[in-house]
């Protein structure tokens, strides 16, 4: 079936909600049709647990939180889009609290400032540890009452329709009939989130396969600084959890990491101990698993504290390690670090426009400039906020004088129903196991080197396989997910130094002139 719109929006978390509202608001004659891979909730936003980090009183200041931002980003952050986007959130939580966000107050009725790490000053607000949950459910609620929006689950987009630097639409499959749908737009928003799926470990949740940073490449958009891929030291490991994500917080309180025989390691590394920075923490404990072989290390918080204390202070980590038969309070809890955060994708600027005339990226599929080589903490849920809002603005001024191209229907192949799918299950594992153990915290020249080699077996077969199968989320999630890798192996092994969240043994110094890495097609 041919579908036609005003904007197309592929994504649902805050990037894809926020705009959709605000365009709604600035262009209340277009029509906006917004599609979802899975349910309308499920995206790293609603998952989001520390808060947004926003320059709220007067002990702080933008010229802080810029400084704290660039100090993070080692050197490769855009300084003017920093300022802008830094300087222009305020305006978008006061819209957030306008449109119902109850943010955590204190005793005194004052916003609950939290401080994290890298930031100079306690400046994120927050719900409790829940922020994203309620950012998502608001968005949602209060996209619901647009008129002119149109919200649509359950749609993979699976491609765009571009012809000479110039995008049209995309195909959809349509997950509940298994149609392919031909979707054309005046322009197409990408909101995808990010690809933490690449690595065997990650906080992220199933949807994030990257396929808004495959589809905006294969499509001809440049790709930036995807090497830069950040990981949160202390993820559950357990065969049936998936992404759970132990708060900092529990070091904060004195949570001591351990190996699996019961020795502390955090002294060889950092004289904070498990209080030092968090990719120094991720690194200490990726050398200590590729150094003994094992599995897992030991986030121990119950010899240090008793079961009330943790019970009160922990009660969503304490609960959900229940639900493994991890009794917290007695036993320590097997972590490792996980792929948290994309801090490349899609080259923009501040208003999420790319090289290709009427595609748009935002979020965390998008390279605004503003992370560098590492993110600040709290500082991605306010750059879809200002990013979606600008783009609405921008958008909103041009879109009556583009007109729709529809574009032919999906070619279907030989669309042969998959009956291996052990092929593409092998492939997603093998992926994601060499990226963690070769792409992951610590590189070297060897094990990038082993990598490409492998995802070029990797692409080759999927590239033959992938037209003959019938298209299935599975398979278009596989070939992303390749695809990602490979810029992201790419890109690692061109940068020759170490900087921000890049650490490669070989090259243990900063390169004296920071450079962007950018990715066009081909390799
Ligand atoms: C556990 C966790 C904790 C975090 N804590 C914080 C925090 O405290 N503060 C902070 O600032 N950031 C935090 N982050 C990061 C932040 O949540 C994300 O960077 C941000 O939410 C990304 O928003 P987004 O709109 O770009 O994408 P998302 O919220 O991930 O939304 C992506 C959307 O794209 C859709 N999609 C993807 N592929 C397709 C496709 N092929 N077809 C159709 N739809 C598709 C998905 O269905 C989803 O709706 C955290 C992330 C995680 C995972």
């Amino acid at each position: 079936m041919n579908y036609k719109t005003d904007v197309l929006i592929i994504g649902g978390g805050i990037s894809g909600l926020t705009l959709a509202i605000k365009l709604a608001e600035f262009a209340p004659n277009e029509n906006i049709l917004l599609i979802t891979k899975e349910e309308l909730e499920e995206c790293n936003t609603f998952y989001a647990q520390g808060g947004v980090a926003c320059v709220w009183n007067e002990k702080d200041s933008f010229k802080k939180h810029i400084q704290d931002t660039l100090d993070a980003g080692d050197g490769l952050c855009n300084e003017e889009i920093v300022g802008e986007i830094i300087s222009k959130v305020p305006e978008r939580i006061n819209e957030l609290i306008d449109w119902g966000i109850e943010f955590t107050k204190n005793k005194d009725g004052a916003y609950d400032l939290g401080r994290e790490g890298g930031h100079s000053e306690r400046r994120i607000l927050h719900v409790n540890d829940l922020t994203g949950e309620y950012i998502e459910k608001t968005l949602i609620r209060k996209v619901k009452i647009c008129k002119n929006v149109e919200l649509k689950e359950n749609m993979c987009a699976i491609n765009l329709y571009t012809r000479n630097l110039k995008c049209y639409g995309a195909y959809v499959l349509n997950q509940i009939t298994n149609e392919i749908h031909n979707i054309s737009a005046k322009a197409i928003v990408l909101a995808t989130g990010g690809a933490g799926k690449i690595y065997l470990y990650t906080s992220n949740p199933d949807v994030a396969s990257g396929d808004g940073i495959a589809m905006a490449y294969r499509a001809g958009a440049t790709i930036a600084n995807m090497e830069f891929y950040q990981f949160h030291p202390t993820c559950l490991y357990h065969p049936y959890a998936k992404s759970f994500l132990i708060t900092e917080a529990m070091r904060g309180e004195g949570a001591i990491l351990k190996d699996i025989k019961g020795n502390q390691f955090m002294q060889k590394y950092h004289h904070l101990k498990e209080l030092a920075p968090r990719d120094i923490v991720s690194r200490a404990i990726d050398t200590e698993l590729k150094k003994t072989g094992d599995d897992y290390v030991f986030l121990d918080i119950a010899s240090k504290k008793d079961p009330e204390f943790i019970k009160t202070h922990f009660p969503g980590v304490y609960n959900k390690c229940l639900e493994y038969n991890i009794d917290i309070t007695k036993d320590p809890i097997p972590i490792v670090p996980a792929a948290h955060y994309c801090c490349g994708g899609v080259l923009t600027d501040i208003n999420g426009m790319t090289n290709v005339k009427n595609l748009y990226v935002l979020g965390e599929s998008a390279c605004t400039g503003l992370h560098g080589a590492n993110r600040l903490a709290s500082n991605s849920l306010v750059e879809g906020l200002v990013c979606a809002y600008n783009c609405a603005k921008s958008l909103s001024k041009k879109i009556t004088d583009i007109k729709i191209k529809e574009f032919k229907p999906w070619e279907p192949g030989n669309a042969i129903p998959s009956t291996e799918a052990v092929i593409i299950s092998q492939n997603w594992d093998e992926i994601r196991r060499f990226m963690q153990n070769y792409v992951g915290i610590v590189r070297t020249n060897r094990r990038l080197q082993r990598a490409n080699k492998r995802i070029n077996l990797i692409l080759d077969e999927i590239e033959r396989y992938y037209w003959d199968f019938k298209i299935e989320k599975n398979l278009v999630e596989l070939r992303n997910l390749a695809t990602v890798a490979k810029i992201i192996i790419v890109s690692a092994i061109s940068r020759k130094e170490s900087r921000g969240i890049h650490y490669n043994i070989d090259y243990p110094n900063k390169e004296r002139i920071a450079r962007t890495s950018k990715i066009e097609k081909p390799w």
